[in-house]
């Protein structure tokens, strides 16, 4: 250990701050920090330094994550309680939907549609958005750091999202890593991912192409069959011989299993070949080759979705659950905050309960959030409501035919787990679902970002 990190993390300790990069040496992609000679004056100047905002008028609720969930809340919670002072603190300038980009890909809507601005958000819904990143806490003196310096809070909402966990599929040296996030994106986290996916959707001259669907709970539970048939769709409209294998980690198809499984051998029988219980044990990005404990696939191009756990920010902040695998938050599960912390709040895909990681999920949870932190702050407490989870997936383009499901959770008090309730799936593939899931979308869109 060099002088340099000795000394800071005595500092970092001495104010009993947890940080990312600076505690644990990794960066937020989860890659092992390069130590230089000029780190730590930065890093002293973002401790110190005070963030360029505006005195707080109320309460202030600093949110991190200008996601489904962050968005929701940050609204939402002004809405309940308009003595708060409301910041949100998100690290991308722009938003971009990642609901409805596989039909993006298949060019069945237009980027604008799925793109949208936090400024006009932050103006439209009276709080403050501030484009800077989170990289430590110290919850005794109750501040957040960024790179753009501190902010104190009174209450504290961490909506920051899902990172890929890579050595679940035996991928650990951080080049291999590197290799796979470059050419073989999985396309669930963000605009150059998916920018990357559709490029290479539209170039294919053919052959094989291979698609994996994760094991646990990954993010949005159709979003990878749905994929499929878009890509299948693409290849068949463009005319090129193509085989789309898609192995999936799960014994079987997680959700609208008939739908799906209909949808490809009505459309797509010559293109998608389908395999389930795939334990994926390696993966060579150089030679093109994935291996499973019985096989061993070659492939002419890939989109490679691996397990996930919640965002590493979690863990940096030392707020996970130790017996989570997937590493997401310690939090209470009906009420939200940290277990021995009423001031801090964990939302989204970041959260330990077995909900759907999906967009109307986030939204319809951050409502609840909101009105519980707006409660907490006037000495009430309401209720606890489950989340909705709903969700389209297109099978078919040119027009866009679609199946839907829609569902909420309760609380099995026998075996003390959440079970899914009230499930109503439509396995029928429509129009008139192809329009309700765009309808859906300009919903929720308006609902974040207009008033
Ligand atoms: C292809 C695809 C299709 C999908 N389809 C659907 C669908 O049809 N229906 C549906 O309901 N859901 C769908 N989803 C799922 C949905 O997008 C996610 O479940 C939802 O975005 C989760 O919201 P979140 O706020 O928890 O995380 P996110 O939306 O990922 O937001 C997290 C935010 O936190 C920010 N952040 C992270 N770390 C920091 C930091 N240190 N400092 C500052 N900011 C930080 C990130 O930049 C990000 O903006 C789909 C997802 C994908 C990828």
């Amino acid at each position: 250990m060099n002088d340099n990190k000795m000394k800071r993390r005595d500092f970092l300790k001495a104010g009993g701050i947890s940080a990312i990069a600076v505690s644990t040496g990794i960066n937020s992609d989860g890659v092992q920090a390069q130590e230089t000679q000029n780190e730590m004056p930065m890093l002293a100047s973002q401790i110190s330094r005070r963030a360029p905002l505006p005195p707080a008028k109320g309460p202030r609720v600093v949110v991190v994550g200008g996601g489904w969930s962050g968005l929701t809340m940050a609204k939402y919670l002004k809405r309940n309680y308009r003595a708060f002072d409301v910041v949100l603190v998100e690290k991308k300038a722009g938003f971009v939907s990642c609901p409805l980009s596989n039909l993006w890909l298949a060019d069945q809507v237009n980027l604008e549609f799925l793109s949208h601005s936090y400024c006009e958000a932050a103006g439209n819904n009276d709080y403050l958005f501030f484009n800077a990143t989170v990289i430590g806490t110290d919850r005794e003196s109750r501040k957040i750091f960024t790179d753009e310096g501190f902010v104190e809070y009174h209450y504290l909402v961490l909506a920051p999202g899902i990172d890929y966990d890579y050595a679940r599929i035996g991928v650990e040296d951080p080049a291999q890593v590197q290799m796979l996030q470059n050419f073989y994106p999985a396309g669930f986290k963000g605009i150059s991912e998916i920018l990357a996916i559709k490029h290479k959707l539209n170039t294919f001259e053919g052959g094989d192409f291979l698609m994996t669907v994760p094991s646990g709970n990954y993010r949005c539970m159709a979003a990878p069959y749905e994929r499929a048939c878009m890509a299948a769709a693409i290849f068949k409209k463009r005319g090129i011989k193509a085989r789309i294998h898609l192995l999936d980690m799960n014994p079987g198809i997680r959700i609208k299993s008939d739908g799906f499984t209909r949808a490809w051998d009505t459309f797509y029988s010559d293109i998608i070949h389908y395999e389930s219980s795939v334990e994926v044990s390696s993966i060579d990005p150089a030679a093109r080759r994935l291996e499973t404990v019985f096989d061993q696939y070659e492939f002419d191009d890939a989109i490679i979705y691996p397990p996930i756990r919640a965002s590493r920010l979690i863990e940096s902040l030392d707020l996970h659950d130790p017996i989570s695998p997937q590493k997401e938050a310690h939090i209470h599960p009906f009420k939200y905050h940290i277990i021995d912390d009423e001031h801090v709040y964990v939302t989204g895909d970041s959260r330990s309960q077995p909900f759907s990681k999906s967009g109307n999920t986030a939204n319809s949870e951050a409502k609840y959030v909101a009105e519980l932190i707006a409660a907490h702050a006037q000495g009430r407490d309401i209720n606890w409501r489950s989340p909705q989870t709903m969700c389209f997936s297109g099978v078919t383009i040119d027009p866009v035919e679609s199946m839907s499901i829609i569902s909420s959770y309760r609380f099995d008090e026998e075996e003390q787990r959440f079970q899914f309730t009230r499930v109503h799936p439509i396995e029928e593939w429509s129009t008139t679902s192809g329009q309700a899931g765009f309808a859906w979308a300009e919903g929720m869109f308006k609902d974040m970002f207009y008033t």
